[in-house]
């Protein structure tokens, strides 16, 4: 890692990705931070257009900088989708800052937006993971819970909604039963009297039968 002055108001830190640039002093919106710099490459001279890695910053069609060396302390910047700061490009200077576009606080970490090309090559293949779509991950992960916990509770209602439909109509039965009982008190048995209930009848039957034997017998005493 390289070296960073006590008079920078930066360090490098652990990030979600790795490794990035947190601030260590507020930074004031507008502010220049830092120079994303290295060597100059002419895409004219083919040594200079074969080299190839993440830390390239296309400044014209001609000019890139080569950012990938280790001196280059805002290589360590990550991208972010709604970021804190941007590059300022002085196309005839050849020079890149990273500039404040809102207020720093101590302990933010300091971000600026690749563009498009980086993000469709790099970041969209395995996912940005920078705050903004994070929290749109986690939104949606939320979403997807809140939809399945009201699917799970329209069926539970949906079931006892059926339950107490079951449970009225066994009620009704049961209410008719007693009503047509209470109407016929002598009826009980010969409506629709189910198997068991018409054997409990024919033992009570039975009974009176046995009594005139035993009426005998206590006479013959
Ligand atoms: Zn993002």
């Amino acid at each position: 890692m390289p070296a960073i002055s006590a008079r920078k108001p930066y360090r490098i830190g652990r990030s979600r990705t790795g490794l990035g640039l947190f601030a260590t002093r507020k930074i004031k919106k507008g502010t220049r931070i830092i120079r994303y710099f290295g060597p100059m490459l002419d895409c004219k001279k083919p040594k200079d257009d074969a080299i190839d890695n993440k830390y390239l910053f296309e400044i014209t069609s001609r000019w890139t900088i080569d950012g990938s060396v280790r001196r280059n302390t805002a290589r360590y910047i990550n991208h972010a989708c709604k970021p804190n700061a941007e590059s300022d490009v002085k196309t005839k200077k050849r020079r890149v800052y990273i500039r404040a576009i809102k207020a720093i606080h101590p302990g933010d970490e300091i971000n600026y937006d690749y563009g498009t090309d980086y993000f469709k090559e790099f970041l969209k293949p395995i996912g940005c993971k920078c705050d903004a779509c994070e929290k749109k991950r986690a939104k949606k992960r939320a979403e997807a819970r809140a939809e399945k916990l009201r699917l799970r509770r329209k069926a539970e209602k949906k079931a006892l909604k059926k339950s107490e439909k079951a449970k009225r109509k066994l009620e009704k039965a049961k209410a008719k039963k007693l009503k047509f009982n209470a109407a016929h008190p002598h009826a009980r048995g010969s409506g629709k009297p189910s198997k068991t209930k018409s054997a409990r009848t024919k033992s009570f039957v039975s009974r009176p039968a046995k009594s005139p034997a035993l009426a005998n017998r206590a006479s013959s005493t």
